[in-house]
């Protein structure tokens, strides 16, 4: 296998600043709950330095260590030496796949978010025949699998949203006027969870923004982030849904780009510009656009919002931070704030509310009881709180959470932010329709 010397220069003086400490241990979910040294940032730097010395063969079992971490940057947030872990696993994912290639469940899935209009025709029949192949769950609240399917990562017991029979870039319009005086005019980066399976959160967003005196312009063309891509070492399909969202982003008269997703947001604000690297020509454009970022909660703090017009909510919320927005993109005042400004409800902090979910984008569908065994962790932090709600900032730990809560029997419902928000503007009322 043939690593390109520069990459190698680069890794060997990050790996030098490894001084072993294992501070990182105590931060690293998947150490949390298999105690096993290899998984650690620690115990994979060690593998990655044996590897490109030639020590170790592109084995099964490095490439699962490889593979087993949620990326919630824990390890880097917290290395004393500042060690940058995540970047070095992703590029070691990205040699992996040179060498091996992807899993066929992956490639499939890859191929189909490079199609876009394949991928929205699929999934739109997906919605239409879902019944065949899922129920509806238990507690009500989404469905889950008739039968295992372990290839596209569902158990039995696993609960997924209803599909919406239409995404959100099909109900709502390109553009979606300011009320009253227009202060911004921003392009919304729906990203694929809130398109295709929480479309009411988008909703919400415009609702939200529009009430406070923005414009809402939500592209029809635009792709996936392409996160699931890169993070999982596939670069090339990355780098060209990464180009044609810039290129749709950059001829719109906007302010700012708006996301409620947190990988989403994180890849704007900094991962297209790694992932093209500086010698790409689209390089400066990713820069630019990725300073015209904004997530939603970080943006209405910002602009400030109409707090006269939230109703009162009687409701005890607790907050879970997404590890891509918090130690992504150091957004943790900004939704507390926002939900603290939500008359008669209260809020409460739950114990290590900046632990991962289990989440990890594609992690959870390839080790699934192992993200259920972190995930475990934060429902029993949301029930010590008493909570009615848990607000999350990104629809990947909705989707996970709510999961969660309802495989542990715990009631507390799983909201984004800006729904707990439209539903004290009273817009929730006259969803119908929409
Ligand atoms: S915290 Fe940083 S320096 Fe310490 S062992 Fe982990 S990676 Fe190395
Ligand atoms: S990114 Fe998270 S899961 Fe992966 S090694 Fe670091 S702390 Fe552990």
């Amino acid at each position: 296998m043939a690593i390109e010397q520069s990459k190698i220069e680069r890794w060997e003086k990050e790996l030098s600043k490894c001084i072993r400490c294992g501070t990182c241990r105590q931060f690293c979910p998947i150490h949390q709950v298999l105690d096993d040294e290899s998984y650690t940032a620690r115990g994979k730097l060690y593998l990655v330095d044996q590897f490109i010395h030639g020590d170790f063969l592109l084995s099964d079992g490095f490439v699962e260590m490889i593979g087993k971490c949620v990326m919630c940057k824990g390890c880097t947030a917290n290395c004393p030496s500042g060690v940058n872990t995540y970047q070095i696993f992703m590029e070691m994912r990205e040699e992996i796949v040179k060498e091996r290639g992807l899993s066929f469940t992956k490639q499939s899935i890859f191929r189909a978010l490079h199609w876009r209009k394949f991928f929205d025709f699929g999934l739109s029949c997906g919605a239409l025949f879902q019944r065949l192949i899922f129920k509806p769950a238990p507690d009500g609240h989404g469905q889950v699998a008739r039968v295992p399917l372990p290839m596209a990562g569902f158990n039995q017991r696993r609960i997924i949203p209803n599909l919406p029979r239409k995404s959100l870039k099909k109900i709502v319009p390109l553009e979606s006027k300011a009320r009253g005086t227009e202060r911004y005019r921003v392009g919304f980066f729906t990203g694929c969870m809130i398109n295709y399976a929480y479309p009411q959160i988008g909703q919400d967003l415009i609702h939200v923004l529009n009430h406070n005196g923005v414009t809402v312009l939500t592209p029809k063309e635009q792709h996936c982030c392409a996160t699931p891509l890169f993070t999982s070492g596939e670069k090339e399909i990355a780098s060209d849904l990464i180009h044609k969202n810039l290129e749709i982003f950059a001829k719109l008269d906007i302010d700012y780009i708006v996301t409620a997703c947190s990988s989403g947001g994180l890849a704007w604000k900094e991962e297209f510009a790694k992932v093209l690297g500086e010698d790409h020509p689209d390089y400066p454009l990713a820069l630019e656009l990725g300073k015209k970022t904004k997530d939603i909660s970080e943006f209405l703090v910002m602009i400030g919002i109409d707090t006269d017009g939230l109703q009162p909510l009687q409701q005890k919320i607790t907050y879970h931070d997404s590890c891509h927005l918090n130690r992504g993109q150091k957004i943790k005042q900004q939704p507390r704030q926002l939900l603290q400004s939500i008359p008669e409800s209260t809020f409460i902090e739950m114990e290590k509310a900046d632990g991962c979910c289990g989440s990890g984008g594609s992690f959870n569908l390839k080790y699934y009881e192992l993200s259920r065994d972190i995930n475990r962790q934060k429902t029993a932090h949301i029930s010590d709180t008493g909570a009615d709600v848990v607000a999350v900032g990104c629809p990947a730990c909705l989707m996970h959470i709510k999961d969660g809560l309802a495989q542990d029997g715990i009631q507390a419902e799983t909201k984004h932010v800006v729904e707990l928000l439209a539903e004290s503007y009273g817009f929730h009322q006259n969803r119908k329709g929409e």
